[in-house]
């Protein structure tokens, strides 16, 4: 009656071959639905419980929540979740030695889109849970498969009203080298719009110059980072300080005009402890000092939806399990993932995952087979230790 999932390799070739591309770009934006039914029937086979919960703002999109074990009794049970997403980043097919959407093996690799990051997870999940009895479980196993993680998070995003998750602990699968990471910073992507007045180059009273007064946002905004990195450090990082990144900045047409409006982008990598809503507020009440008193119009905008930081005690189960059945100690990274949104709900998450980020959002993605048995071997352990 259950198990009748197909094997490890099968089941690895029919993730990668489907596409669940996610672009901001339209235009690269494919459904993640097609993996998520496959999970589905796959799971539904173990005997797991299937909810499949389609996102508000694109329902051709979807998460999938699937759980065995024993019904929450009292509040969050001491069971575990294993989590990851099911949409990985486009790709251009013309830098690829291998077709990114056909599994295949060489060089004691495997290549494929989402080999790594990190559709090949949720096989390997399956592949730990056939070594054991589920009616024996005393505590449930709940596995997360969601939607744009490389995208807009809103798959991660939507759980913030998610009831039925009934865990303390969550693994994230994502490629770490299978060494636990209990901490990363957060980002978040913002825009400032300047909008002047035009006019004949000739006499400057004949307009309002954004460029000119962009000069001095990116004065302030400058000013405000060297602010931030005095006021916030953590030496688990390689870069200790918060960042502020100019990226993009784009104003005006000609030289013999006067630039009507001007645009910059710019990132901002959190530290844990800092909270998204409060520096946005920071950053209003600097600008709106500034440009106080002047003609100019403004817009602060946020370019796309942030990732909190993420911060899980190192003396929690979580981060003591996944170090002792890895072998390594936890450590911080600066990738950003769902783990945040997770933690909001109260659940202690870990990120730990077979594969390499470097190997992550780039042409001819791999997993080493070396790196399946272990990281099979560690889910085991930690679903013997949560859930038996
Ligand atoms: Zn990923």
């Amino acid at each position: 009656m259950k198990k009748s999932t197909p094997n490890l390799m099968s089941m690895l070739h029919q993730l990668i071959a489907i596409p669940s591309m996610s672009s901001v770009n339209p235009s690269f934006d494919t459904s993640n639905r097609a993996v998520i039914d496959l999970l589905a029937c796959w799971y539904e086979a173990l005997g797991f419980t299937v909810k499949v919960m389609p996102l508000p703002r694109q329902p051709h999109k979807a998460n999938l929540i699937a759980t065995i074990g024993p019904a929450q009794e009292h509040g969050k049970n001491q069971g575990i979740m294993l989590a990851g997403h099911t949409d990985t980043v486009p790709c251009e097919e013309k830098f690829w030695r291998f077709h990114p959407f056909r599994l295949t093996e060489q060089e004691n690799r495997l290549y494929g889109l989402g080999t790594t990051d990190m559709k090949s997870f949720f096989a390997l999940i399956i592949e730990a849970f056939k070594r054991f009895d589920a009616s024996r479980f005393k505590q449930p196993l709940v596995v997360l498969a969601t939607a744009d993680e490389e995208s807009s998070m809103e798959g991660a995003a939507m759980l913030i009203q998610e009831t039925s998750l009934p865990v303390r602990s969550a693994v994230i699968g994502e490629p770490t080298g299978l060494k636990p990471v209990n901490a990363h910073k957060g980002m978040i992507m913002n825009g400032i719009r300047l909008i002047g007045r035009g006019g004949h180059s000739s006499n400057p009273a004949l307009g309002l110059n954004a460029m000119e007064f962009m000069h001095q946002v990116l004065g302030e905004l400058i000013c405000w980072r060297d602010d931030l990195q005095r006021r916030y450090q953590d030496n688990r990082f390689a870069v200790p300080v918060p960042t502020l990144n100019l990226g993009h900045i784009q104003g005006g047409d000609n030289p013999n005009r006067i630039c009507d409006q001007c645009e910059v982008h710019f990132d901002i990598r959190l530290l844990p402890g800092m909270d998204v809503q409060s520096l946005h507020d920071e950053l209003h009440t600097r600008l709106k000092t500034l440009l106080a008193g002047t003609e100019i119009d403004w817009e602060f905008f946020p370019l796309k939806q942030g990732t909190p930081p993420m911060l899980t005690a190192k003396d929690s189960r979580i981060v003591k399990s996944c170090e002792l059945y890895s072998h390594a100690a936890a450590h911080a990274v600066a990738f950003c993932t769902e783990g945040p949104y997770l933690t909001k709900l109260g659940i202690d998450t870990v990120i730990l995952g077979p594969g390499n980020i470097a190997q992550a959002h780039q042409p001819d993605e791999y997993l080493e087979l070396s790196s399946i048995q272990p990281c099979v071997d560690i889910l085991a352990k930690l679903i013997a230790e949560h859930c038996l």
